[in-house]
């Protein structure tokens, strides 16, 4: 595919260096059968460094996902060519079934069911603890 000339579809820009592809894997853009690119290290005037992803379709992604792992990227819808919406991505305040708690007393252990559900206690250092346990996510 031509990535720079996507017609309909999504492109992840400003992800620091080095997460675009925990990003690409936690999306799951593996088991997609549209073209995906991942850029790595592409030059960016103001971050530096950047890793880029572009998905040559409009599928439905994690808003979530991406603000934690990426919370500076810009996330680009593109329509017929065009640059229709610009968002940015944002930390969430809660992460449900995106990560999974580490304390082995914790009560998601064993009851299975639940869902694993972290707050953000600490925006400042992207501190999340889990709703059930208080553990810090790492
Ligand atoms: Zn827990």
């Amino acid at each position: 595919m031509n990535i720079d000339a996507i017609q309909n579809g999504i492109v992840i820009d400003h992800i620091p260096a080095g997460a675009g592809m925990e990003l690409y894997k936690m999306l799951r853009l593996d088991a997609l059968d549209c073209s995906v690119a991942l850029i790595k290290n592409a030059h960016s005037n103001k971050d530096g460094k950047k890793d880029i992803i572009k998905i040559d379709a409009e599928i439905p992604v994690d808003f979530d996902l991406i603000g934690y792992l990426a919370p500076h990227a810009k996330i680009n819808i593109i329509r017929d060519g065009k640059l229709v919406e610009k968002r940015d991505a944002t930390l969430p305040k809660t992460l449900t079934n995106v990560i999974k708690c580490m304390n082995p007393r914790c009560i998601t252990k064993t009851e299975q069911e639940l869902d694993q559900i972290f707050r953000l206690t600490d925006p400042e250092n992207r501190i999340y603890r889990c709703i059930y346990c208080e553990t810090k996510a790492n």
